[in-house]
């Protein structure tokens, strides 16, 4: 990959042209949001992302994102309160495996607020890309990047007919499959799961009252989230998580069979019935050793791409970016080079332990739950016991996955 540098400009003087410009690769959610709030502080930045401008929002993304407390914050301070109006609070989680306790979260017992937000997908990208053309940031869209290359005081990005966007500093927002995290040659384990998450949109006869459900089968979690009502009919989203091999199968049922398939293994709200077509979402755990390097940093899922069973990818990514921008903020005050900061390994170290946790946390109920297998499930029984005694644990629980707690970064 080394090999796709395709450009040479030869050497240039320290720093020149570059002060201050921050090249962003991936322009999704965690690429977007980082160049809002850096272009918001009146830095330059460029983003370069491989997709062509959509003319209209045409829905193909289809999840519903449950947003932390602390995400919903950071949002509204880069002015997307319109985007949020909408969205359904969450107040409440119910977890239930078939033998167990049900285990029961409530945002009441963190603080006044709802725990998150559940916003779609389809509406918070281009609201970002909204807010983003609304700042001078430059955006170079529909070209993908070739290669990379060092010059004294920073990077030069190219494309297939030559240099796209050159700055001090080159972050990788680029998802899973991160080309910069390659090219770069970060050390990344990654982990299939074997598994899809199949996302869709169901009306039930009882309504959901702010409550989210997730539901441990041995094939993996369904999970129901509050939507709001589709033409008056309580309406929830769902993530069915099921081994790949079953996936294609449940894809080429028609709405009816699909409907009652899913009826048949939740427990919750009545007969649920299909409003939207569900889309197939393929998952893994890419974990990338180093997240800096020389004037380089990655965040979003080219950093840590999680299994969605708890709902925090882009929530951890959030955490992480809210921390970096005001690395970078705080540095361009200063006039400092945003590439040669202080600093931006110890914000990688201290983005460390909630990377850890959250990536421990999904992993380990995917592998207690996700089974047929009667030990681990005993044990994930257990531990649902324990949590759901022991109010200290729960209540952390829920400060942690609302953002409220500041132990961990
Ligand atoms: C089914 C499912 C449900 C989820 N639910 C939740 C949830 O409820 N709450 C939550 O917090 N998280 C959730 N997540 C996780 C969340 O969706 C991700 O963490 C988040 O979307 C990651 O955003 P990103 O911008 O890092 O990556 P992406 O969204 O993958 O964006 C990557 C961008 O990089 C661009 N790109 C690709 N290649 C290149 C290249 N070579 N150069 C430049 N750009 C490139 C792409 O075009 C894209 O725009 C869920 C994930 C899944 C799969």
């Amino acid at each position: 990959l080394q090999q796709a540098v395709v450009w040479n400009t030869g050497a240039r003087p320290e720093g020149a042209g570059f002060m201050n410009q921050v090249v962003i690769t991936g322009g999704g959610l965690a690429g977007q949001t980082l160049a809002l709030a850096l272009a918001q502080a009146g830095m330059e930045i460029t983003l370069v992302d491989p997709r062509q401008p959509e003319p209209e929002p045409t829905p193909r993304d289809g999840r519903a994102l449950a947003l932390s407390w602390q995400t919903v914050c950071f949002l509204q301070s880069l002015g997307l309160e319109p985007a949020l109006r909408d969205a359904e609070p969450l107040w409440h989680i119910q977890v239930t495996e078939g033998k167990a306790r049900p285990l029961h979260f409530h945002a009441r017992d963190a603080g006044p607020h709802p725990m998150g937000l559940m916003v779609d997908a389809d509406t918070l990208q281009p609201a970002l890309r909204k807010a983003l053309d609304a700042t001078r940031a430059r955006q170079t869209r529909g070209t993908t990047p070739t290669g990379f290359q060092a010059v004294p005081g920073g990077w030069v990005v190219s494309g297939p007919d030559g240099p796209l966007a050159e700055g001090s500093l080159l972050v990788g927002a680029d998802g899973k499959d991160s080309f910069l995290r390659r090219w770069a040659g970060i050390r990344t384990t990654r982990h299939p799961y074997n598994q899809t998450a199949l996302v869709f949109r169901v009306t039930h006869p009882e309504p959901h009252e702010g409550r989210g459900f997730e539901h441990f089968l041995p094939s993996g979690p369904l999970a129901l989230l509050p939507a709001p009502p589709r033409e008056g009919i309580p309406s929830s989203s769902a993530v069915w998580t099921v081994p790949d091999s079953m996936a294609p199968d449940l894809l080429a049922l028609d709405d009816a069979t699909f409907s009652l398939e899913v009826s048949r293994r939740f427990p919750c709200l009545g007969p649920l019935t299909l409003c939207c077509p569900p889309r197939a979402w393929p998952l893994g755990l890419v974990w990338a050793w180093q997240t800096t390097g020389h004037r380089l940093v990655l965040v979003g899922d080219a950093a840590r791409t999680l299994h969605p069973v708890a709902g925090q990818g882009f929530n951890l990514g959030i955490r992480h970016i809210e921390k970096l921008a005001a690395h970078l903020i705080r540095h361009h005050t200063l006039g400092l080079d945003p590439g040669a900061t202080p600093g931006l390994r110890a914000w990688s170290r201290a983005c460390l332990p909630s990377s850890l946790a959250m990536a421990a946390a999904t992993h380990g109920v995917v592998a207690l739950f996700s089974t047929h297998r009667s030990w681990p499930r005993g044990l994930g029984r257990q531990t649902m016991a324990l949590t759901g005694a022991v109010p200290f644990l729960k209540n952390t629980l829920v400060r942690y996955a609302a953002g409220f707690s500041s132990r961990l970064t």
